[in-house]
């Protein structure tokens, strides 16, 4: 199995990555003490960048290779917001979700429209990109929060062509087209047909 760190503190992140990257025979695990990243760039790829870096500097155990992903949710009606700033939008998941519900309440239907966006990079212990892939989960937004599974706004975020919110899906569903989902699934195609060891 080849073990990669992902750069994140979340282990929701890693079961969810690794209900996928198993079959493939990659295995992502949490970095070590100490990784604290600062996220200040201006795009989604920087801030994954950033991530995985801090990841690699605090390596201790030996691993080689790191993978970041950074992701937000990106509302039509809002410009773009949360966009980048999905993370600190207000202090607790709960907040965020009612903060957001709040900001739409006056977007008729066809205003609701929002996308997931997920970043992932790829990189050796020296900072070398080895690939990176972006991917998207187009939906919008709900009136009213739905279904217990996932994190995050997934119980506002209803998806595409489903009549579901995220949380309302399996983990197997929302791996099948959640953001992360495809991004994940264009890195582990090409570390499928990399020589990495
Ligand atoms: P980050 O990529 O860890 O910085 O997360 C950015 C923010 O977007 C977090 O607040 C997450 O709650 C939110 N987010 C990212 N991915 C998802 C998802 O799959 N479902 C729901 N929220 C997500």
């Amino acid at each position: 199995m080849l073990k990669i760190v992902l750069a994140t503190s979340n282990p929701h992140k890693v079961d969810e990555i690794n209900s996928v990257s198993i079959p493939f025979g990659i295995e992502f695990v949490l970095p070590d003490k100490g990784f604290d990243p600062i996220e200040d760039g201006s795009t989604f790829e920087e801030n994954s960048y950033a991530k995985a870096l801090a990841a690699a500097q605090c390596e201790k155990s030996g691993r080689n290779y790191f993978m970041a992903d950074d992701s937000g949710l990106c509302t039509d009606f809002l410009n773009g917001a949360p966009g980048l700033k999905s993370a600190r939008y207000a202090p607790s998941a709960q907040e965020r979700i009612e903060k957001l519900l709040c900001a739409l309440k006056d977007a008729k239907e066809n205003e609701r429209g929002a996308k997931f966006v997920c970043s992932l990079v790829l990189i050796d212990k020296t900072g070398n990109i080895l690939n990176k892939t972006l991917g998207v989960c187009k939906g919008k937004i709900a009136h009213n929060q739905c279904g217990k599974g996932g994190f995050g706004y997934d119980p506002i975020f209803i998806v595409e062509n489903k009549n579901k919110t995220m949380a309302e899906l399996s983990q197997d569903e929302k791996g099948k087209v959640s953001h992360r989902g495809r991004a994940l699934m264009d890195m582990l195609m090409w570390i499928k047909c990399s020589d990495l060891k």
